[in-house]
Order: C-alpha cells, then structure tokens, then sequence
C-alpha cells in the first residue's frame, strides 16, 4: 500500500466509490479508496436499486435527479456494462393531502428541470395491466425512474476512478485514524498507514465506528429493512422483455417492481426494528439478517389487492439487511466538527440513487470548498450534541416509519421530545402552548384557546391554527405580546483581536459600543454562510446571535476561521446560559419600564442599541430589534433568572393584557417585514446582493472580508437573480418554499418562503426573480399547488416601510 494520499475515502460501498470517481473527475488523482471487504460488502449489494427521481426534499432530488442523469450514461462513459432498467414509475395517491403532496412535488421538481407528470386512473390503467384501481384518485409518472445493478454501479464508479488515476485497497480495514501535527491524518489498517491531507468517511451504517476514531459521535442507527422476490409470473413470462413500470403506494407504504420474470415488493413497515445497538458485530459483511416476514405480512397482502398476480407464486427469495438511519433519515455529508479536513459522507437511507449526486457533493467540498449546492438538510452539522444515541434511535425508527408519510410542511412529529426545553415550558403549555421542537429546543408554534376550531394540525393548505395566528399577530401590531426563543444561538466574542476579526469575518461594518447590526457572514464564492446580529457589548467583546438551528454550523464556522492575526480572540458558546424572551408591540414600552429602571426612551436607548438593564434579580441584555417589526426588545436573561423575569413581564403585563405569541406568528409578521429566514431565503446559492441586501454590504472597507472579491465581480455586473416580495391573489393555500415563479409560461424565479401576512391580510411570497424583473409592480405569477395564482412584485418591507413602528 502506498503511504501517501491527498484523499483517502473509507468504504468502498456505492457512495465511497462515487467520491472516489468525482474526486478524480475533478482533476484530484492522487486519490485512494480502502474498503474492509470486498467493494459493496455493506449496504450496497443487496439494496433493491430502485432509482426514483423523486423527493420530497429539494436537496434530496438535486441528488437523486444528478445521479439518475449520470446512471444514464455511465456505461458508456467508464465502459462498464451495468443493468439499469428505466422503466417509469407511478405512485398512488388515495387521498386529498397526497394528491396536493403530489402537486407540490412535481413543481419541486419541474423548477429543477424534471418533469413529473400526474395520470387519471384511466392513464394509470394504461401504462400498468396489472394494478387495480379502487380508492386511487391519480398517480405521479416519474418517467426517469427505474433500478439499477447496485454491485455493477458500484463497480463502474469504481472503474472510472481507477482509470483516472485512483487507488482502491480491498481486504484494507481501517482501525484507527491519528491526526498529524501537520494537519493532514495518519490512517492505520493491518498492512501499514496510509497518511492523506484529507479524510472521507464514506463506511455506511459503520460510520459511526470510523467517527469514533477520531473522537466523534455520529448520529445513526442500524434498521433491518426487507424486500422479497417472488417466483416467475407466468403474466410477466409472456410478456418477454417489456417490463411494467415501478409502484409505490406510499399511502400503504410499499413498492412492488419487475424483477426479471417475478415482483419485488418491499414495504416500510409501521414498526421497525433496530439492531447493534451495544455496537456493531466485528465481522458482517455480505451477510444479511434472517428473514421476518411476519412484520410484513398485512403489506404483503394490501399489496397482492393492488396487484393480484403478485400473489399468484410463491415467494422465492428475502432480503433483510442492514440499512442506516440518521434522525431523520438523510444522510450526514460535509465537514467533521472536531477535526479539519475530515469529511462525512455516510448514513444513507437510499444510497444507490443519491450515490452518484452524494459523490459529486462531497468532491465538490473538498476540492472547491463548497459544494455547488446548498445541501443544508444533509450537513452533518445539522445535529446537535442532544441527538445521542437515545435520541438517534427513537427518531430513526419514527423516521424509517413514516418513509412514505405525506410530507406535510409542518409537522411535528413526536418522538425524541421534549429533549430540551426552557424553565417556562409548562408556564407555557398551561397558556394553551402547542409546542414544536427546533434545535432540540421545545419552542411554542401558537396558543390555543378555548373555543378554537379543531382539525389536523398539517395540511398543505392553511390549518385550523391560523385563526390562532391571525390573533396573536393583532397582539403584537396593536397591543403588547411575548415570545419565547429558547436555544437562540448567542457566542460571545472577546479578546484585543475581536473587533478586527470580526470585521474580517462579516460583509458589512462592525457596529459601534452599544449597537447592534445585522451581519452576514460569506464562503469565499459570496454565497451567505450564515446570518447574525453582532452586538458591541464593549471594547473587545461582542455578542453574535443566530439561528437555533445553526449553533454547530455557526460555531465551527467561525472556529475554523478563528485567527490570532489580529491580536488574541476567544468564543464561548453561551446558548444553554441565557433564555431569550421576545417583547414586543406599541405598548412594550411602557410595560417594560415597570419592570426595569433604565431609561427606554428614544434618546436613551435607540433602535439597533443595546444596553445591560436590571430587571428583578439580574441584568438582562436588552437590545432593541426583533424579527416582527413592532417596536420592542430582545431580553437576553440569565438561564437561572428567566422564570423569575418571566414572571415579573406576565404580573406587569395584566393591565396591558399583554399575549402571547409563538413561532407561526413571527414567521408571518416576519414575512409582511421582508425578514429572510437563514437556509430558506439565505442560502450559500445566493449571495447578499442577489438577496437585495446591498445595505448590509460594505465592498469597500478596509477589512478583507472572506467573499469580497467574489462579491466586487458580481457588484460590477449586477446579480442575475433577486430577492422580492411578492403579493400573491392565493385562496386557501399559500406559496410554499420552492414554488415556481412564472412570467406567462416562462419560468423566471423561486419561491423560498410563503405564508400569510395578517397585519396586511395579503398572501405573500418572498423569492428571487430574474433581475430584469424585480422592479416593483411587475406582474407574475406562482404556481401553488397545480393552480397559477396572480403575483404582484411589492416594494420591501411590505409592512410600514419606513420602520416607524420599530423606531417609534
Ligand atoms: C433491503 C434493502 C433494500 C434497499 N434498497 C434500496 C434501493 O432500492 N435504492 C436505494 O437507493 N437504496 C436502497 N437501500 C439502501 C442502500 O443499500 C444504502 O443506502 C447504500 O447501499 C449505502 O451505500 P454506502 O456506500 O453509503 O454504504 P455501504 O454500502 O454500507 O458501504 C460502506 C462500506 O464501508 C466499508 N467499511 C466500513 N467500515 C470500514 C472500515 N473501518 N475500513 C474500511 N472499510 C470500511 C464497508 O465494508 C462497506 O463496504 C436498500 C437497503 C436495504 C437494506
């Protein structure tokens, strides 16, 4: 074995192959691959190879729909033989919900150029003899979709890379991995070290394992999942070779395909099992798990209903084998939080269709330092430290099965919870709190009262709940109201360096002592890595505050940018250390003061100021913005102290018959504001400037902030795209996040947030437009669930423009 790599990938299963490929594809040669086994020895062989363009994610289809598109042509392209059957696939709807799930997808995934198509019954019956059609209302076609050889897909990416110069070591185990003072990593295996500037951990459902060895826990959990093959149908015999298309009936939750002359049916069953959980067995591989087919036996038979010749043979053959769940289900891509040049790129659910898009990513971060594409949902960093491995198994079964649930945009599902939640949470819940979990953190999503209207609480259209919000967003415009964000992201910054690296670090200009202003932080290429207030607290200390969301993505950020250059800087994370309560409203004000001496007014403490104000037992630091456009202030509370302050806001607040308000109302009063939201409106695909950001932006100051050259180019040119707000004539469902923006039949922008703004009683839309068709009073439209709906591009913010409610 050679005893230098610029990459060494760890697992030689589709996925590590595909980096291997796309690393070499990228002009990276001096690359190699060391696989336990033999290659495809974990997931990878026995995977059914079904190979849908089709997601519910927007991340996710990138991938699948890139990977889909390279099957195509890999045959040819590395010149090895691979059996991929594009056969089409349909899935049945049996219910309202999935039929608006179906809509929405398929404008999903024509913004992405993949074009889905929605058939009758009748048109269903057409392109498959054997289905029965009672309870179906339609059925999506995703013409691409087919399955492939997973062992010979494997094999080829594997060729391709050899063949650019690539390495792979068979029978090459990884036992341990030491980090070199140099910055690169030494990797050890029974036949000597391997040493490499940069790491993938590509080893499937032992990931987690190769995390280990560097100090690392990842979130995944083994699951069994099992499909079975049945004899020859003698229906599918005389057919010969024309194969019928691919079912899935994910309202039963199963899909059934040809497999030579026989089906292949394999369901998500409604209770998964997990396995390995006091670890994995040091030898398994090409092995798999006995067959069960009592946990799938009520789908076997809904499923010979559907397609009575796939009961007509027996059953030839089970395949039970391990698959890898994060929480979520989405794999874990991108950089390792403990260690540089280390990267994740395992925990695939469906890694034969997303190997060849997850190949592409991961090259892409290395090589150029970021991926092309925003893939947010799949970063790594998306997990907290609270998702252990209690947490990781009770969400990884929720997940596995709910796999074929209707992807409602706002569900809250409940396993895992409450896993963190605030001292106020039960003050809360007996306000009539209906929680949802952020970060972990148990946040309020509203406030039931009594005589509310009941129904489901998701839908792709508006749920009962919006009477709820319509109410506490009149609180918060014309009275006084109080929010709760637990697990706000706060790092504070100190050190004679601060100033000056933080001014290395933002676009805009670093705010004077006592000021705050929002920040946006950029990778090298200008895309918006991440949005923060940065607050001068005093000299050479600072407050940065971000999403719940992103404190992993937001703190290694930094960390791996952090320099001594500019003189001694320190972070501290304090997030778990202070609660963070949201007061806000044209009377907040005057409730605020019977709780703090401190001077509230206009002079004494301005919008954008923040000022350290003692209210009961401790101080509080207050600053004056929020995310909903009324006057009001941000009280950052001491953890022990916030039960205590909260209690003395809610005993002051009686006369003013203060409210409270929770998430689904700021989202709404934040839309009518133009307020982006961090990974929905601020990606790393968009810049500041393509996100009308100008102000925010200062190309000519004198720090050397990370992605201004990028950002001079674009300046000079103009963006391409931009971000407006848009009123759009909806009925009862808004615009959804990447739906399409479309000028007479042209496709010209995407939505990134949708909702409804009650202060205005508009439906609104943000989104970015072709340039040329930004300028306010151009006429568009959004496609919301199948229907065009008239848009009118408005003039941010589209509620009091000239913030005089926030300066008030
Ligand atoms: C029954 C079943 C059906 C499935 N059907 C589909 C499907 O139709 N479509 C689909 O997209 N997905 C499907 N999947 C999921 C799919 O199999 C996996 O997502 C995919 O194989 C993951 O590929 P991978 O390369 O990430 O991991 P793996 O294939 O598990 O590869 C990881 C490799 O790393 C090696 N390795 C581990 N540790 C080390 C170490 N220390 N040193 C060196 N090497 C190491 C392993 O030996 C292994 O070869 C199915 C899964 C199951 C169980």
């Amino acid at each position: 074995m050679k005893s230098q790599a610029r990459v060494v990938v760890i697992g030689g299963g589709a996925v590590g192959c595909s980096a291997l490929y796309h690393l070499a594809r990228l002009g990276w040669s001096d690359v190699a691959l060391l696989e336990r086994d033999e290659l495809t020895a974990g997931s990878t062989w026995h995977a059914a190879g079904n190979c849908p363009n089709f997601s519910t994610s927007w991340s996710i289809l990138k991938l699948q729909r890139y990977s889909t598109a390279l099957y195509a042509r890999l045959a040819q392209e590395v010149g090895y033989e691979i059996n991929y059957h594009l056969t089409g696939s349909i899935r049945l709807a049996h219910t309202a919900d999935r039929v608006d799930e179906f809509h929405h997808v398929l404008a999903q995934a024509r913004a992405q150029g993949t074009e889905f198509e929605l058939l009758s019954p009748a048109q269903i019956r057409q392109r498959h003899p054997f289905l029965e059609l009672d309870g179906i209302r339609l059925g999506l076609w995703d013409p691409g979709d087919g399955d492939i050889d997973p062992a010979q897909l494997t094999q080829a990416l594997a060729k391709g890379a050899r063949d650019l110069g690539a390495t792979i070591y068979r029978h090459t185990r990884v036992t341990g991995i030491t980090a070199l003072g140099s910055g690169g990593w030494r990797i050890h295996t029974p036949s000597g070290s391997i040493d490499a500037e940069y790491v993938i951990n590509a080893a499937g459902y032992r990931g987690g394992e190769v995390a280990a060895m560097i100090g690392e826990y990842l979130p995944i959990v083994t699951l069994s999942h099992q499909y079975l093959l049945t004899e020859d149908i003698p229906a599918l015999v005389e057919r010969g070779d024309a194969r019928v298309p691919l079912v899935r009936d994910p309202d039963v939750s199963y899909y059934l395909r040809q497999e030579r002359h026989g089906l292949l049916l394999g369901p998500y069953e409604s209770r998964g099992r997990a396995h390995w959980l006091e670890g994995l067995p040091e030898e398994f591989a090409h092995q798999l798990f006995a067959d069960d087919l009592g946990r799938i036996e009520s789908y076997i038979e809904a499923a010979c209903a559907r397609v009575p010749i796939l009961g007509s043979v027996g059953v030839k053959r089970v395949i039970n084998g391990p698959i890898p769940y994060a929480p979520d289900g989405n794999p874990l891509m991108g950089p390792s939080t403990i260690g540089r040049n280390f990267f994740h790129c395992c925990a695939f659910t469906f890694g034969i269709v997303q190997a060849g898009g997850a190949g592409r990513v991961i090259a892409e971060w290395l090589v150029n330092g970021e991926p092309d594409w925003d893939v947010w949902p799949l970063d790594r960093r998306r997990y907290l430290p609270f998702a252990n491995r209690t947490y990781t198994l009770a969400k990884g079964l929720e997940t596995y099965e709910h796999e074929y649930g209707v992807a409602y945009p706002q569900e809250e599902r409940p396993a895992g919870r409450p896993a963190k939640s605030s001292p106020l949470h039960d003050r809360l819940r007996t306000q009539g709190a209906v929680f949802g979990a952020r970060g972990g953190w148990e946040r309020a999503l509203y406030y039931r009262q009594a005589g509310d209207p009941a129904g489901p609480e998701c839908s792709f259209r508006r749920p009962h709940w919006h009477r709820a919000v319509a109410r506490e967003c009149a609180a918060v415009a014309s009275g006084v109201a109080l929010l709760e964000l637990p697990g706000f992201t706060k790092f504070e910054v100190t050190g004679a360096g601060a100033a000056n690296w933080i001014d290395h670090m933002a676009a805009g200009p670093l705010p004077r002592i006592g000021r705050t202003a929002l920040s946006y932080f950029c990778s090298p290429r200008g895309g918006i890595v991440s949005e923060m207030t940065v607050s001068h607290l005093a000299p050479g200390r600072f407050w940065l505050i971000s999403a719940a969301a992103g404190e992993l993505h937001d703190e290694h950020w930094l960390r791996s940018h952090l320099t001594q250059r500019h003189g001694p800087v320190d972070i501290i994370n304090v997030t778990a250390h202070f609660g963070s309560l949201v007061l806000v409203g044209p009377r907040s004000r005057k409730l605020l003061s019977r709780v703090t001496d401190a001077d509230l007014s206009n002079a004494a403490f301005p919008w954008l100021s923040v000022r350290s104000i003692a209210i009961g037992y401790t101080e509080a630091l207050a600053m004056r913005v929020n995310y909903v456009g009324e006057l009001g202030w941000e009280l950052h509370v001491p953890s022990e102290h916030l039960l205590a302050v909260h209690g003395l806001l809610l005993a002051a607040g009686e006369p003013f018959e203060l409210a409270h308000f929770g998430l689904y109302a700021m989202d709404s009063l934040r839309l009518e504001k133009c307020y982006r939201s961090w990974k929905a409106d601020l990606t790393t695909e968009y810049t500041p400037l393509m996100a009308a950001l100008d102000r925010f932006v200062r190309l000519d100051k004198t720090a050397d902030f990370i992605g201004r050259e990028a950002l001079r180019r674009e300046a000079a040119t103009g963006p391409k795209e931009r971000f407006v707000p848009l009123l759009v004539a909806a009925h009862d469902a808004d615009a959804a996040a990447v739906s399409i923006v479309y000028r007479g039949d042209e496709r010209v922008g995407l939505v990134t947030s949708g909702g409804y703004g009650y202060r205005l009683n508009r439906s609104i839309a943000l989104a970015y437009v072709r340039s040329d068709l930004a300028a306010p009073g151009t006429e568009l439209e959004v496609e919301i669930l199948g229907e065009r709906c008239r848009a009118l591009v408005a003039s941010e913010p589209l509620y009091d423009p000239q913030n005089l409610r926030l300066r008030a």
